[in-house]
């Protein structure tokens, strides 16, 4: 059985990979996809002392380091349930799509998260030129520029207020009749000079001139008319998503699906840690994702010695 078992290849569970291999225990990694949303980024200017860096190319450095530790990747797998041990110290079992099952005495969950997409004309032709899902990551690229921001829920009005102290303009496109973020964060947006909310805004289109985005259509769901505005970017806020449907019955979720985890990245089950975009730990990014992978590696050797000899 494996020591450690990482389920997900992201920033997370590579962080993992290598403290656990790095106390020279038995580690295992079983990933859809190594690399995670990383392989989806164009560029990364805040991955702490690089000042510059893409997507594949971080990935391809955290597999070479992952490799130089002899950690058991298990790529292209998917995890379908997991069945905590039933006595203290026991083995957790992990099963596979393809019909394996992995035994393990401690597992981290690393599965990631996926940003909900408005599934409109222009969204994926645009990704990465124009459409972005990340303010803290692609904010500063939009400069003096005009934005929108879809979604006026806390994470929507939130964007808004980051991105007005960077770019020209912001206009905050809101589906439903009110904004749905705290009173607090509205009365902020309100009083900036250079936001423009839209209630009632059904995004229908992203435009752009086949290089990059140069405006977006909605249609103003009182009237039926539909309206057209030019601007350079798109962020798109109407949720995040954790690939934690799997875990339903096994470990404690908040409302939202994220793995609850307390300080040291333990989850509601002994033996069974979590880390990055997939729990409770607020604000998604990549460094954030890779201090919590080590944190919860580390709590799983603090736990493995604690354990009677097998
Ligand atoms: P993920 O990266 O989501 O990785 C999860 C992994 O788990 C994936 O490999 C997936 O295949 C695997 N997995 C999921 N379910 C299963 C299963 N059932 N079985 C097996 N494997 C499974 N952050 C920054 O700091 N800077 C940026 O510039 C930046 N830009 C971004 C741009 C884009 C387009 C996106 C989408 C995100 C960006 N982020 C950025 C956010 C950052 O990528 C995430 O915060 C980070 O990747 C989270 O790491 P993670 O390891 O928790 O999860």
């Amino acid at each position: 059985p494996f020591d450690v078992l990482v389920v997900g290849g992201g920033p997370a569970g590579a962080a993992a990979a290598i403290y656990a291999a790095r106390k020279g225990i038995h580690t295992g990694v079983v990933t859809e996809r190594f690399g995670g949303q990383v392989l989806d980024t164009m560029a990364i200017e805040n991955f702490i002392s690089v000042q510059h860096t893409e997507g594949p190319k971080l990935v391809a450095q955290l597999e070479a380091h992952v490799a130089e530790y002899g950690v058991d990747v298990m790529a292209l797998q998917r995890a379908q349930a997991l069945v905590p041990s039933r006595s203290p110290g026991g083995l957790h079992e992990l099963y596979l799509a393809s019909g394996a099952t992995l035994k393990a005495r401690t597992v981290i969950l690393s599965t990631g998260a996926r940003w909900r997409s408005l599934g409109v004309p222009g969204e994926d032709a645009y990704r990465n030129k124009g459409v972005t899902y990340c303010p803290h990551c692609d904010g500063p690229l939009f400069k003096g520029k005009r934005v929108a921001v879809i979604g006026g829920g806390n994470s929507g009005v939130e964007a808004a207020i980051d991105l007005a102290g960077i770019v020209a303009h912001v206009t905050l496109l809101e589906f439903g009749d009110q904004l749905r973020a705290d009173a607090v964060l509205q009365r902020k947006l309100r009083s900036l000079p250079n936001v423009t909310v839209l209630l009632n805004a059904q995004t229908t289109e992203v435009e752009g001139d086949g290089n990059k985005v140069t405006g977006l259509t909605y249609k103003d769901r009182t009237t039926g008319v539909v309206h057209s505005m030019g601007l350079e970017g798109v962020f798109v806020q109407i949720g995040l998503i954790p690939n934690t449907d799997w875990l339903r019955d096994t470990v404690a979720l908040s409302t939202c699906g994220e793995i609850e985890v307390d300080q040291h990245g333990r989850t509601s089950v002994a033996g069974i840690f979590a880390a990055g975009d997939a729990t409770t730990t607020p604000f998604k990014q990549i460094v954030i994702a890779m201090g919590e992978g080590s944190k919860a590696s580390l709590a799983a050797f603090d736990h493995l010695i604690r354990l009677p000899a097998a």
